[in-house]
């Protein structure tokens, strides 16, 4: 299977949910291949491998960075990324806010909910997200689009998902969004996301996987 047959299959198995190539591990060279079968999003989890490649590649590629992001990174990707997906702290959504001012812009980010039930350092716990939102909410530069997430590699990722989309239900209803976008499913697990409600999906390894010999 080829990059385009890969990226062909997958779209073929999530209807209108927006597939996010994520192109973290591979060359420009795989990434254009990719690009050549008409992928225009691609997500990076490093804000320094995200600015290199953005510079070399196509301008009309939309780039998501969907990794952790330091504070001290932010002001090397403002204005030049289509989604942050991964943010998880107040203060850094201060501080896009801030830099997207100084820039002119308005910054589309999605919040990164710790969906996974295990202790971790990256997103917000569920029960606190309402409030982290609300909190962040009068921010004018940055606009919440929605919600990212992610299953623990398990045998049924499915009520993870589950309760995913409902918090976004939650968020939603009580107005808390600037759109419509629920960020969950990977390689492993997507098609249990794509049946939960997700809109978007970040695959990597099982678009450019076999792609080196082909
Ligand atoms: C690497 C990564 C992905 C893609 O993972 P694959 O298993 O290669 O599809 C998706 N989301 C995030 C946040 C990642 O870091």
């Amino acid at each position: 299977m080829s990059i385009k047959d890969n990226i062909d299959a997958i779209k073929s198995e999530i209807g209108d949910a927006t597939l996010i190539c994520v192109s973290k591990y591979h060359t420009d060279d795989e990434i254009m291949e990719a690009y050549n079968s008409g992928q225009r999003d691609f997500g990076e989890n490093k804000v320094q491998d995200m600015v290199k490649k953005a510079e070399n590649l196509p301008k009309d590629i939309r780039w998501h960075l969907i990794g952790h992001l330091q504070t001290n990174k932010v002001k090397y990707i403002i204005g030049k990324t289509c989604l942050i997906q991964s943010v998880d702290r107040v203060e850094l959504a201060e501080l896009i806010d801030k830099k997207s001012e100084n820039a002119g812009i308005v910054t589309d980010i999605l919040v990164q909910v710790n969906s996974t039930g295990i202790e971790s350092r990256f997103g917000v716990e569920p029960d606190k997200t309402i409030e982290f939102i609300k909190n962040i909410s009068g921010l004018k530069n940055i606009r919440i689009k929605g919600l990212m997430g992610m299953a623990p590699i398990c045998d049924n990722p499915a009520p993870y998902f589950e309760s995913l989309k409902k918090l976004f239900d939650e968020c939603k209803g009580q107005n808390l969004l600037d759109g419509d976008i629920l960020s969950m499913g990977m390689s492993g697990d997507y098609k249990y996301a794509v049946k939960c409600g997700s809109n978007m999906v970040r695959i990597g390894s099982k678009i450019f996987m076999h792609s080196a010999n082909e």
